[in-house]
């Protein structure tokens, strides 16, 4: 077998907060079929760190799916046992003056731990909203050290554009103050006790600069927060993967598929008697 050079590293990256369905199969398939064709190393990564939403059993689940499908993978980590790197992170940010802790109510905040899906038709919620700047320094930030019980923001530079070519959507371009604001990353702990945890952003970025990926495949919900992670991967020294967003599979009324659509879920139509091929054959 012919290594690619320099070698494809990709992932999956689901997260357990429900059974996975046919728009996760497809992108997941996508991003195997990629990695494979490259010859490349897939990782499976348990994005876990949702502590509400989470639960070992879709992890259980999502793991025998995957498998069902068809799907295989390289090496396997867990968003919940790197906490101290995502800390590092941070610390690093906060040293920079690039970070400042954010004392806005956690209602405000609600929206920051998990993946952003930016379908404003089907769920406008999900994005985190662009910050009125209550917290933000009004100077350059100084530079912080961590203190526990306390949300932490990015400070994004301002009516800055961040443009990349998609591998699969094309050239996208998004600005600062505009498109998005300073974005969330790190949220204390709901009882002030412990130390908190990284937001997605910034669990990403360091996940994906530390094993090395080389291109991320995912929906095309996340193009928006691919322009936060390339701001937080420019101040964290870290290079910039390959993109390829997805297009997101929608039901017959036109609405995109979610964790709540049971029926579409791999395992009702595994247990209905449809087989791995009939799916793949749907892609
Ligand atoms: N865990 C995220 C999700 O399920 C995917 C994040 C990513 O691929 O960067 O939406």
């Amino acid at each position: 077998m012919k290594a690619a050079n320099p070698p494809y590293i990709g992932r999956l990256a689901p997260s357990p907060t429900g059974l996975l369905h046919l728009g996760h199969a497809r992108t997941f398939y996508i991003a195997h079929q990629r990695a494979r064709s490259a010859h490349g190393i897939l990782y499976l990564r348990d994005e876990d760190l949702d502590g509400q939403r989470s639960r070992p059993e879709f992890s259980a689940a999502m793991r025998e799916d995957l498998l069902w499908l068809g799907l295989r993978w390289d090496a396997e980590l867990r968003q919940s046992e790197r906490l101290p790197l995502y800390r590092a992170a941070l610390d690093r940010l906060l040293a920079a003056g690039l970070a400042y802790p954010c004392t806005c109510s956690r209602r405000d905040l609600a929206a920051a731990t998990q993946a952003p899906h930016e379908d404003s038709a089907a769920a406008p919620e999900d994005d985190e909203p662009i910050y009125n700047n209550r917290c933000r320094p009004s100077k350059a930030s100084p530079a912080n050290t961590f203190v526990s019980g306390r949300n932490y923001r990015f400070r994004t530079p301002d009516r800055t554009e961040v443009a990349f070519i998609d591998r699969h959507a094309g050239p996208q371009s998004f600005t600062t103050s505009l498109d998005f604001g300073d974005f969330l990353i790190w949220r204390k702990a709901p009882d002030g006790d412990g130390c908190g945890l990284p937001s997605y952003q910034l669990a990403c970025v360091v996940d994906d600069a530390l094993t090395g990926i080389t291109e991320v495949v995912r929906g095309g919900d996340l193009l928006k927060s691919t322009a936060r992670q390339i701001l937080l991967q420019r101040a964290l020294g870290y290079p910039t993967p390959g993109y390829f967003h997805c297009e997101l599979l929608r039901d017959n009324t036109g609405v995109r598929l979610a964790k709540r659509h049971d029926a579409l879920a791999l395992r009702t139509l595994r247990t209905r008697g449809v087989t791995p091929a009939e799916i793949l054959a749907m892609f």
